[in-house]
């Protein structure tokens, strides 16, 4: 499952970089069961794994579940706090407006995301929430963070799903009443 934490990083101290590749390693996981890929990884206070997320909204049939949200769940429950003072949230892509607001209300220390979201990203795309002097006290958010890596697997996963509806389309324009072999000798 995705929201289980990969063995071979428990317990390490892990640096912004070795925390986002797990954060794309999430991304692509959420991609497998056919969600946008976006994956998150939360650091404790400590700089260990405290809990990772993957997109699961068409999944779980709630819009609510990014991955950040899904992050944020797990290591609230985990902690048995609301709040997580000093952790660092990485995120594959510009977090929304819902998800900054999660973020600020736990407290977080950082937040720090890869590849921009011309579309909803509330982080100096579409807005700068980030940086409203009444929203944010507490929260360093910084953006830019193995980006390339990060939009080339959501360029990949839309290319894909462009190619399969196109191939449906094709399928369903021949009429269903009508096998392909009819006129073959
Ligand atoms: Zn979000």
């Amino acid at each position: 499952m995705p929201t289980s934490l990969p063995p071979q990083t428990e317990g390490d101290v892990l640096s912004d970089a070795q925390a986002m590749v797990l954060a794309l390693e999430q991304a692509q996981c959420a991609a497998q069961m056919g969600e946008v890929p976006v994956g998150a990884v939360l650091l404790g206070a400590d700089g260990r794994l405290l809990s990772v997320g993957a997109n699961r909204t068409v999944c779980d049939h709630d819009p609510t579940q990014h991955a950040e949200i899904v992050a944020l769940r797990a290591a609230t429950r985990k902690v048995g706090n609301y709040r997580l003072p000093g952790a660092s949230l990485f995120v594959t892509l510009e977090p929304c407006m819902m998800c900054l607001g999660a973020l600020l209300h736990a407290r977080l220390s950082r937040v720090v995301w890869a590849a921009a979201d011309p579309k909803t990203g509330v982080c100096g795309s579409v807005e700068s929430l980030h940086l409203h002097p009444t929203l944010n006290h507490h929260t360093r958010v910084s953006g830019g963070l193995m980006a390339e890596d990060a939009a080339q697997a959501l360029r990949d996963f839309f290319r894909e799903r462009r190619e399969q509806k196109k191939l449906q389309k094709q399928a369903e324009s021949v009429p269903s009443d009508q096998s392909p072999l009819d006129g073959a000798p």
